[in-house]
């Protein structure tokens, strides 16, 4: 991470290295690759700790290039036949009750790579009782692979907004506002017990008034969880940072979700899109049972 001197709120224990070479020997074994590491994530010490990693599936090399993302970017691999049983086994040996799958995005495939994801969520299901949380791209607004990945009937389909409108071009050049927010709506149409889920990171040079706006859009395409956190730039190569927001700032984000009507938030500067997904799941499950419930009134 290079931010220069980070504010003192995100001070983190040290992790026992054993602790990541068990888990890098797991992932090495089993050749999976994990958003945790490609991305540079500031809770992998957590999350590794704690058993638990998001899966990154279809190779580790993007055909995009938003300007936040440590992710590679270039000619990305062949896929992986063998990864759907690799991340089955992973899930199994770790003793997953909840698993988080994402990808790089895979322009260059005709159906984006949906169909490796309807793959690893049917393995996963009828391993018995898991929960699957998928953190999808936006497959260039196909509907057919939307179709792919909602019929494979994960619990959870998040895909993340990133950032304000404004920013798409300097930030997501090949990423479409609109279109993701019509894939968030659609997969609630087709099915409307699939729980969405969006994130969205600050400190990227939006404006307070601009965040709230796009929630209002999140809570239009009936989208039912929301996470935002702190943008960290991965290098100096990388978006600079615009601003740390603090705090506070984040809790009122969050206190402001709830009211617009999100089952669930989870705001904070080292929040990120998949970090204790499976208790953010967990403590909205009931409201979003109601909501469910009245909805088929
Ligand atoms: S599409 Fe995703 S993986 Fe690819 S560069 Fe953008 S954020 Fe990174």
């Amino acid at each position: 991470m290079s931010q220069g001197r980070l504010p003192p709120w995100f001070k983190q224990k040290l992790v026992d290295p054993k602790i990541m070479s068990t888990m890098q020997g797991l992932l090495d074994g089993l050749k999976l690759n994990t958003i945790c590491q490609n991305a540079l994530c500031p809770n992998i010490g957590r999350c590794f700790s704690q058993g638990t990693a998001t899966f990154l599936i279809l190779g580790n090399v993007c055909t995009r290039h938003c300007s936040f993302c440590a992710v590679k970017k270039g000619c990305p691999v062949p896929v992986d036949e063998d990864e759907p049983q690799h991340l089955l086994e992973a899930a199994t040996r770790l003793g997953l009750g909840y698993v988080v799958i994402t990808s790089v995005t895979r322009d260059d495939l005709p159906d984006g790579g949906a169909s490796q994801f309807a793959k690893v969520i049917k393995l996963l299901r009828q391993s018995g009782d898991v929960t699957v949380e998928v953190l999808i791209p936006d497959f260039r607004g196909s509907p057919d692979a939307i179709k792919t990945v909602v019929g494979a009937r994960p619990q959870v389909i998040n895909h993340n907004i990133e950032t304000v409108p404004r920013l798409y071009p300097e930030v997501r050049p090949e990423a479409d506002y609109a279109r993701s927010l019509e894939l968030l709506f659609m997969v609630k149409n087709l099915s409307p017990e699939i729980v969405t889920k969006s994130g969205l990171m600050l400190g990227l040079g939006e404006t307070r008034d601009e965040v709230i706006e796009v929630m209002y859009d999140l809570r239009e395409a009936d989208c039912d969880l929301l996470t935002i956190g702190q943008y960290l730039p991965p290098s100096p190569r990388h978006h600079p940072v615009a601003r740390f927001v603090p705090p506070e700032e984040f809790a009122e984000y969050e206190d402001m979700g709830r009211e617009m009507g999100f089952a669930e938030v989870a705001s904070a500067p080292l929040v990120r899109s998949s970090f204790q997904a499976a208790t953010l799941y967990a403590k909205a499950k009931s409201r979003l049972e109601q909501a469910i419930h009245l909805k088929a009134k």
